[in-house]
């Protein structure tokens, strides 16, 4: 038997680097613990199973507990590790199913404990019609609450996408559904200007948007806001994740200002032999140079795979993050990468900004759907710093163009010169990005 690798949390950055790992090194015995039932899901497909689109929890699992071990890697489901020895190499490892503790020896260690939905400390956060997502045991507790209580009045504190996307689904299902937002717009991934036309495809769904209004208590039947009551049988959380980080501190692991595990772009923690991904895990901004904790999918698939090579002595590396990402809630798809306007302001950058309204094809087409776009820039050097996207089908992953752009240190003068495809049906001839680069252009 060679050596023990002992990884701590069974999702995406757990069980790509345990995969890889094993792919890596046939001789080393792999374990991992995981405190649901499920291994390799998709969170994020969770607000759609909320919606009635996908039949059931289970399609959202990529790979299950069975087809690891049948990879020789030794799944622990509901085992969760409750204490960690860096000195005497042994992880304190609670089963519980029986509520028996044991300890488990390790020679290399991977934390991939993933992130926690935000609970403010307020009066109520523990009824029971309150619900975070973040697992699919907690996917699970809320359609099983769904089915046998089918509320009727949702209110969701806070409007990060997640929370969006889950008061979609409840609108969707046919709920009077409050979405409650401490900021003057929401979903604050994106400057205000872009969050005002998500509030407003919201609106138009049938959902109350409240901006500038705390959660301020919970009651068993309504919850109180800054701005006055509302009624609700369930409440969903929407205010963002921290990182499970209990395990890393008190092993005495370093931590960044966000609470998040620092790791080089190895994913090599601050102690040797130990190793860690994903939502647990904070990343550098490749715009602003800065530590960052953005927690998505992509990130911890790709920090998993770069742990699991590192650990079995083979090299890679993570470059970090531009914190892109997409979503469609309310028939309105929406895109972001890069820094937006205060986050670029409060990196020191000087900032410019240009937005457009387009057509995602050209506009004398019958089925042209509308596309803001939303351009930053550095004035003097032209360097690109972001962009935001929210239109119809296809606006969202436009975004990705100027990712490219961004990864390459393009300026907006470059993302001009791009040579993007045209066609009527499918982009209008000069591309929405293009004609915000012309803009921005005269302003840098
Ligand atoms: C509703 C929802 C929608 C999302 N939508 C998107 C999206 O559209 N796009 C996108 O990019 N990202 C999305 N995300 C984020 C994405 O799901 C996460 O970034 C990703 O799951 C992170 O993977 P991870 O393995 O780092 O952490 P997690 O998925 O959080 O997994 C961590 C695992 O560790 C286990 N664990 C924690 N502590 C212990 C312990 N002590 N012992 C044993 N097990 C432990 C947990 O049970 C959990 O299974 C969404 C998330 C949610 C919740």
């Amino acid at each position: 038997m060679g050596e023990r690798l002992l990884v701590v949390g069974g999702n995406a950055a757990g069980m790509s680097a345990a995969a890889q790992a094993r792919r890596l090194a046939p001789e080393m015995e792999i374990i991992a613990v995981e405190r649901t039932r499920w291994t390799s899901y998709s969170p994020c497909g969770i607000p759609y199973v909320a919606a009635g689109a996908v039949a059931e929890i289970k399609n959202l699992v990529a790979r299950t507990p069975d087809e690891f071990r049948a990879m020789r890697i030794d799944v622990r489901t509901e085992h969760e590790v409750s204490g960690l020895d860096l000195d005497a190499r042994r992880a304190e490892v609670r089963n519980l199913a029986h509520g028996r503790s044991f300890y488990l020896n390790f020679d290399k260690l991977h934390l991939a404990t993933g992130a926690r939905p935000r609970r403010p400390e307020i009066p109520g956060m523990d009824l029971p019609h309150v619900h975070g997502v973040q697992t699919l045991a907690d996917g699970t507790r809320l359609l099983d609450y769904y089915k046998h209580r089918r509320p009727q009045k949702v209110v969701v504190a806070g409007s990060g996408y997640v929370g969006l996307e889950m008061a979609d689904a409840f609108a969707a299902r046919g709920a009077e559904v409050t979405v409650v937002e401490p900021g003057p717009e929401v979903l604050s991934a994106v400057d205000p200007e872009i969050g005002a036309i998500v509030a407003r495809a919201a609106r138009a769904s049938g959902i109350t948007v409240m901006t500038g209004a705390e959660v301020v208590a919970i009651t068993e039947d309504a919850v109180e806001t800054s701005a006055g009551a509302r009624r609700a049988d369930l409440v969903l959380l929407g205010l963002g994740v921290e990182p499970n980080n209990e395990l890393a501190a008190s092993a005495g692991l370093e931590l960044g200002a966000s609470g998040a595990i620092v790791v080089d772009r190895q994913q090599r923690t601050s102690a040797a032999g130990v190793w860690a991904a994903g939502d647990c895990c904070q990343s550098v901004h490749l715009v602003s140079g800065r530590p960052v904790h953005h927690p998505l999918g992509p990130t911890a698939n790709k920090q998993g795979r770069v742990a699991g090579r590192n650990m079995t002595g083979h090299y890679a590396s993570f470059r970090g993050v531009l914190g892109t990402a997409v979503t469609r809630v309310c028939g309105l798809e929406i895109g972001r990468t890069g820094l937006g306007h205060r986050e670029a302001r409060d990196g020191g950058f000087e900032v410019e900004v240009a937005q457009i309204e387009s057509t995602m094809s050209a506009s004398y087409m019958p089925d042209s759907r509308p596309i803001t776009v939303r351009l930053l820039a550095e004035p003097g050097s032209g360097l690109l710093l972001g962009a935001q996207t929210a239109g119809g089908a296809g606006s969202a992953k436009r975004v990705d163009v100027v990712a490219a752009a961004l990864a390459g240190r393009l300026t907006v003068e470059d993302l001009l010169e791009l040579d993007l495809g045209y066609a009527p049906p499918v982009s209008s001839v000069w591309d929405p990005l293009q004609t915000a680069a012309r803009r921005l252009l005269a302003q840098v």
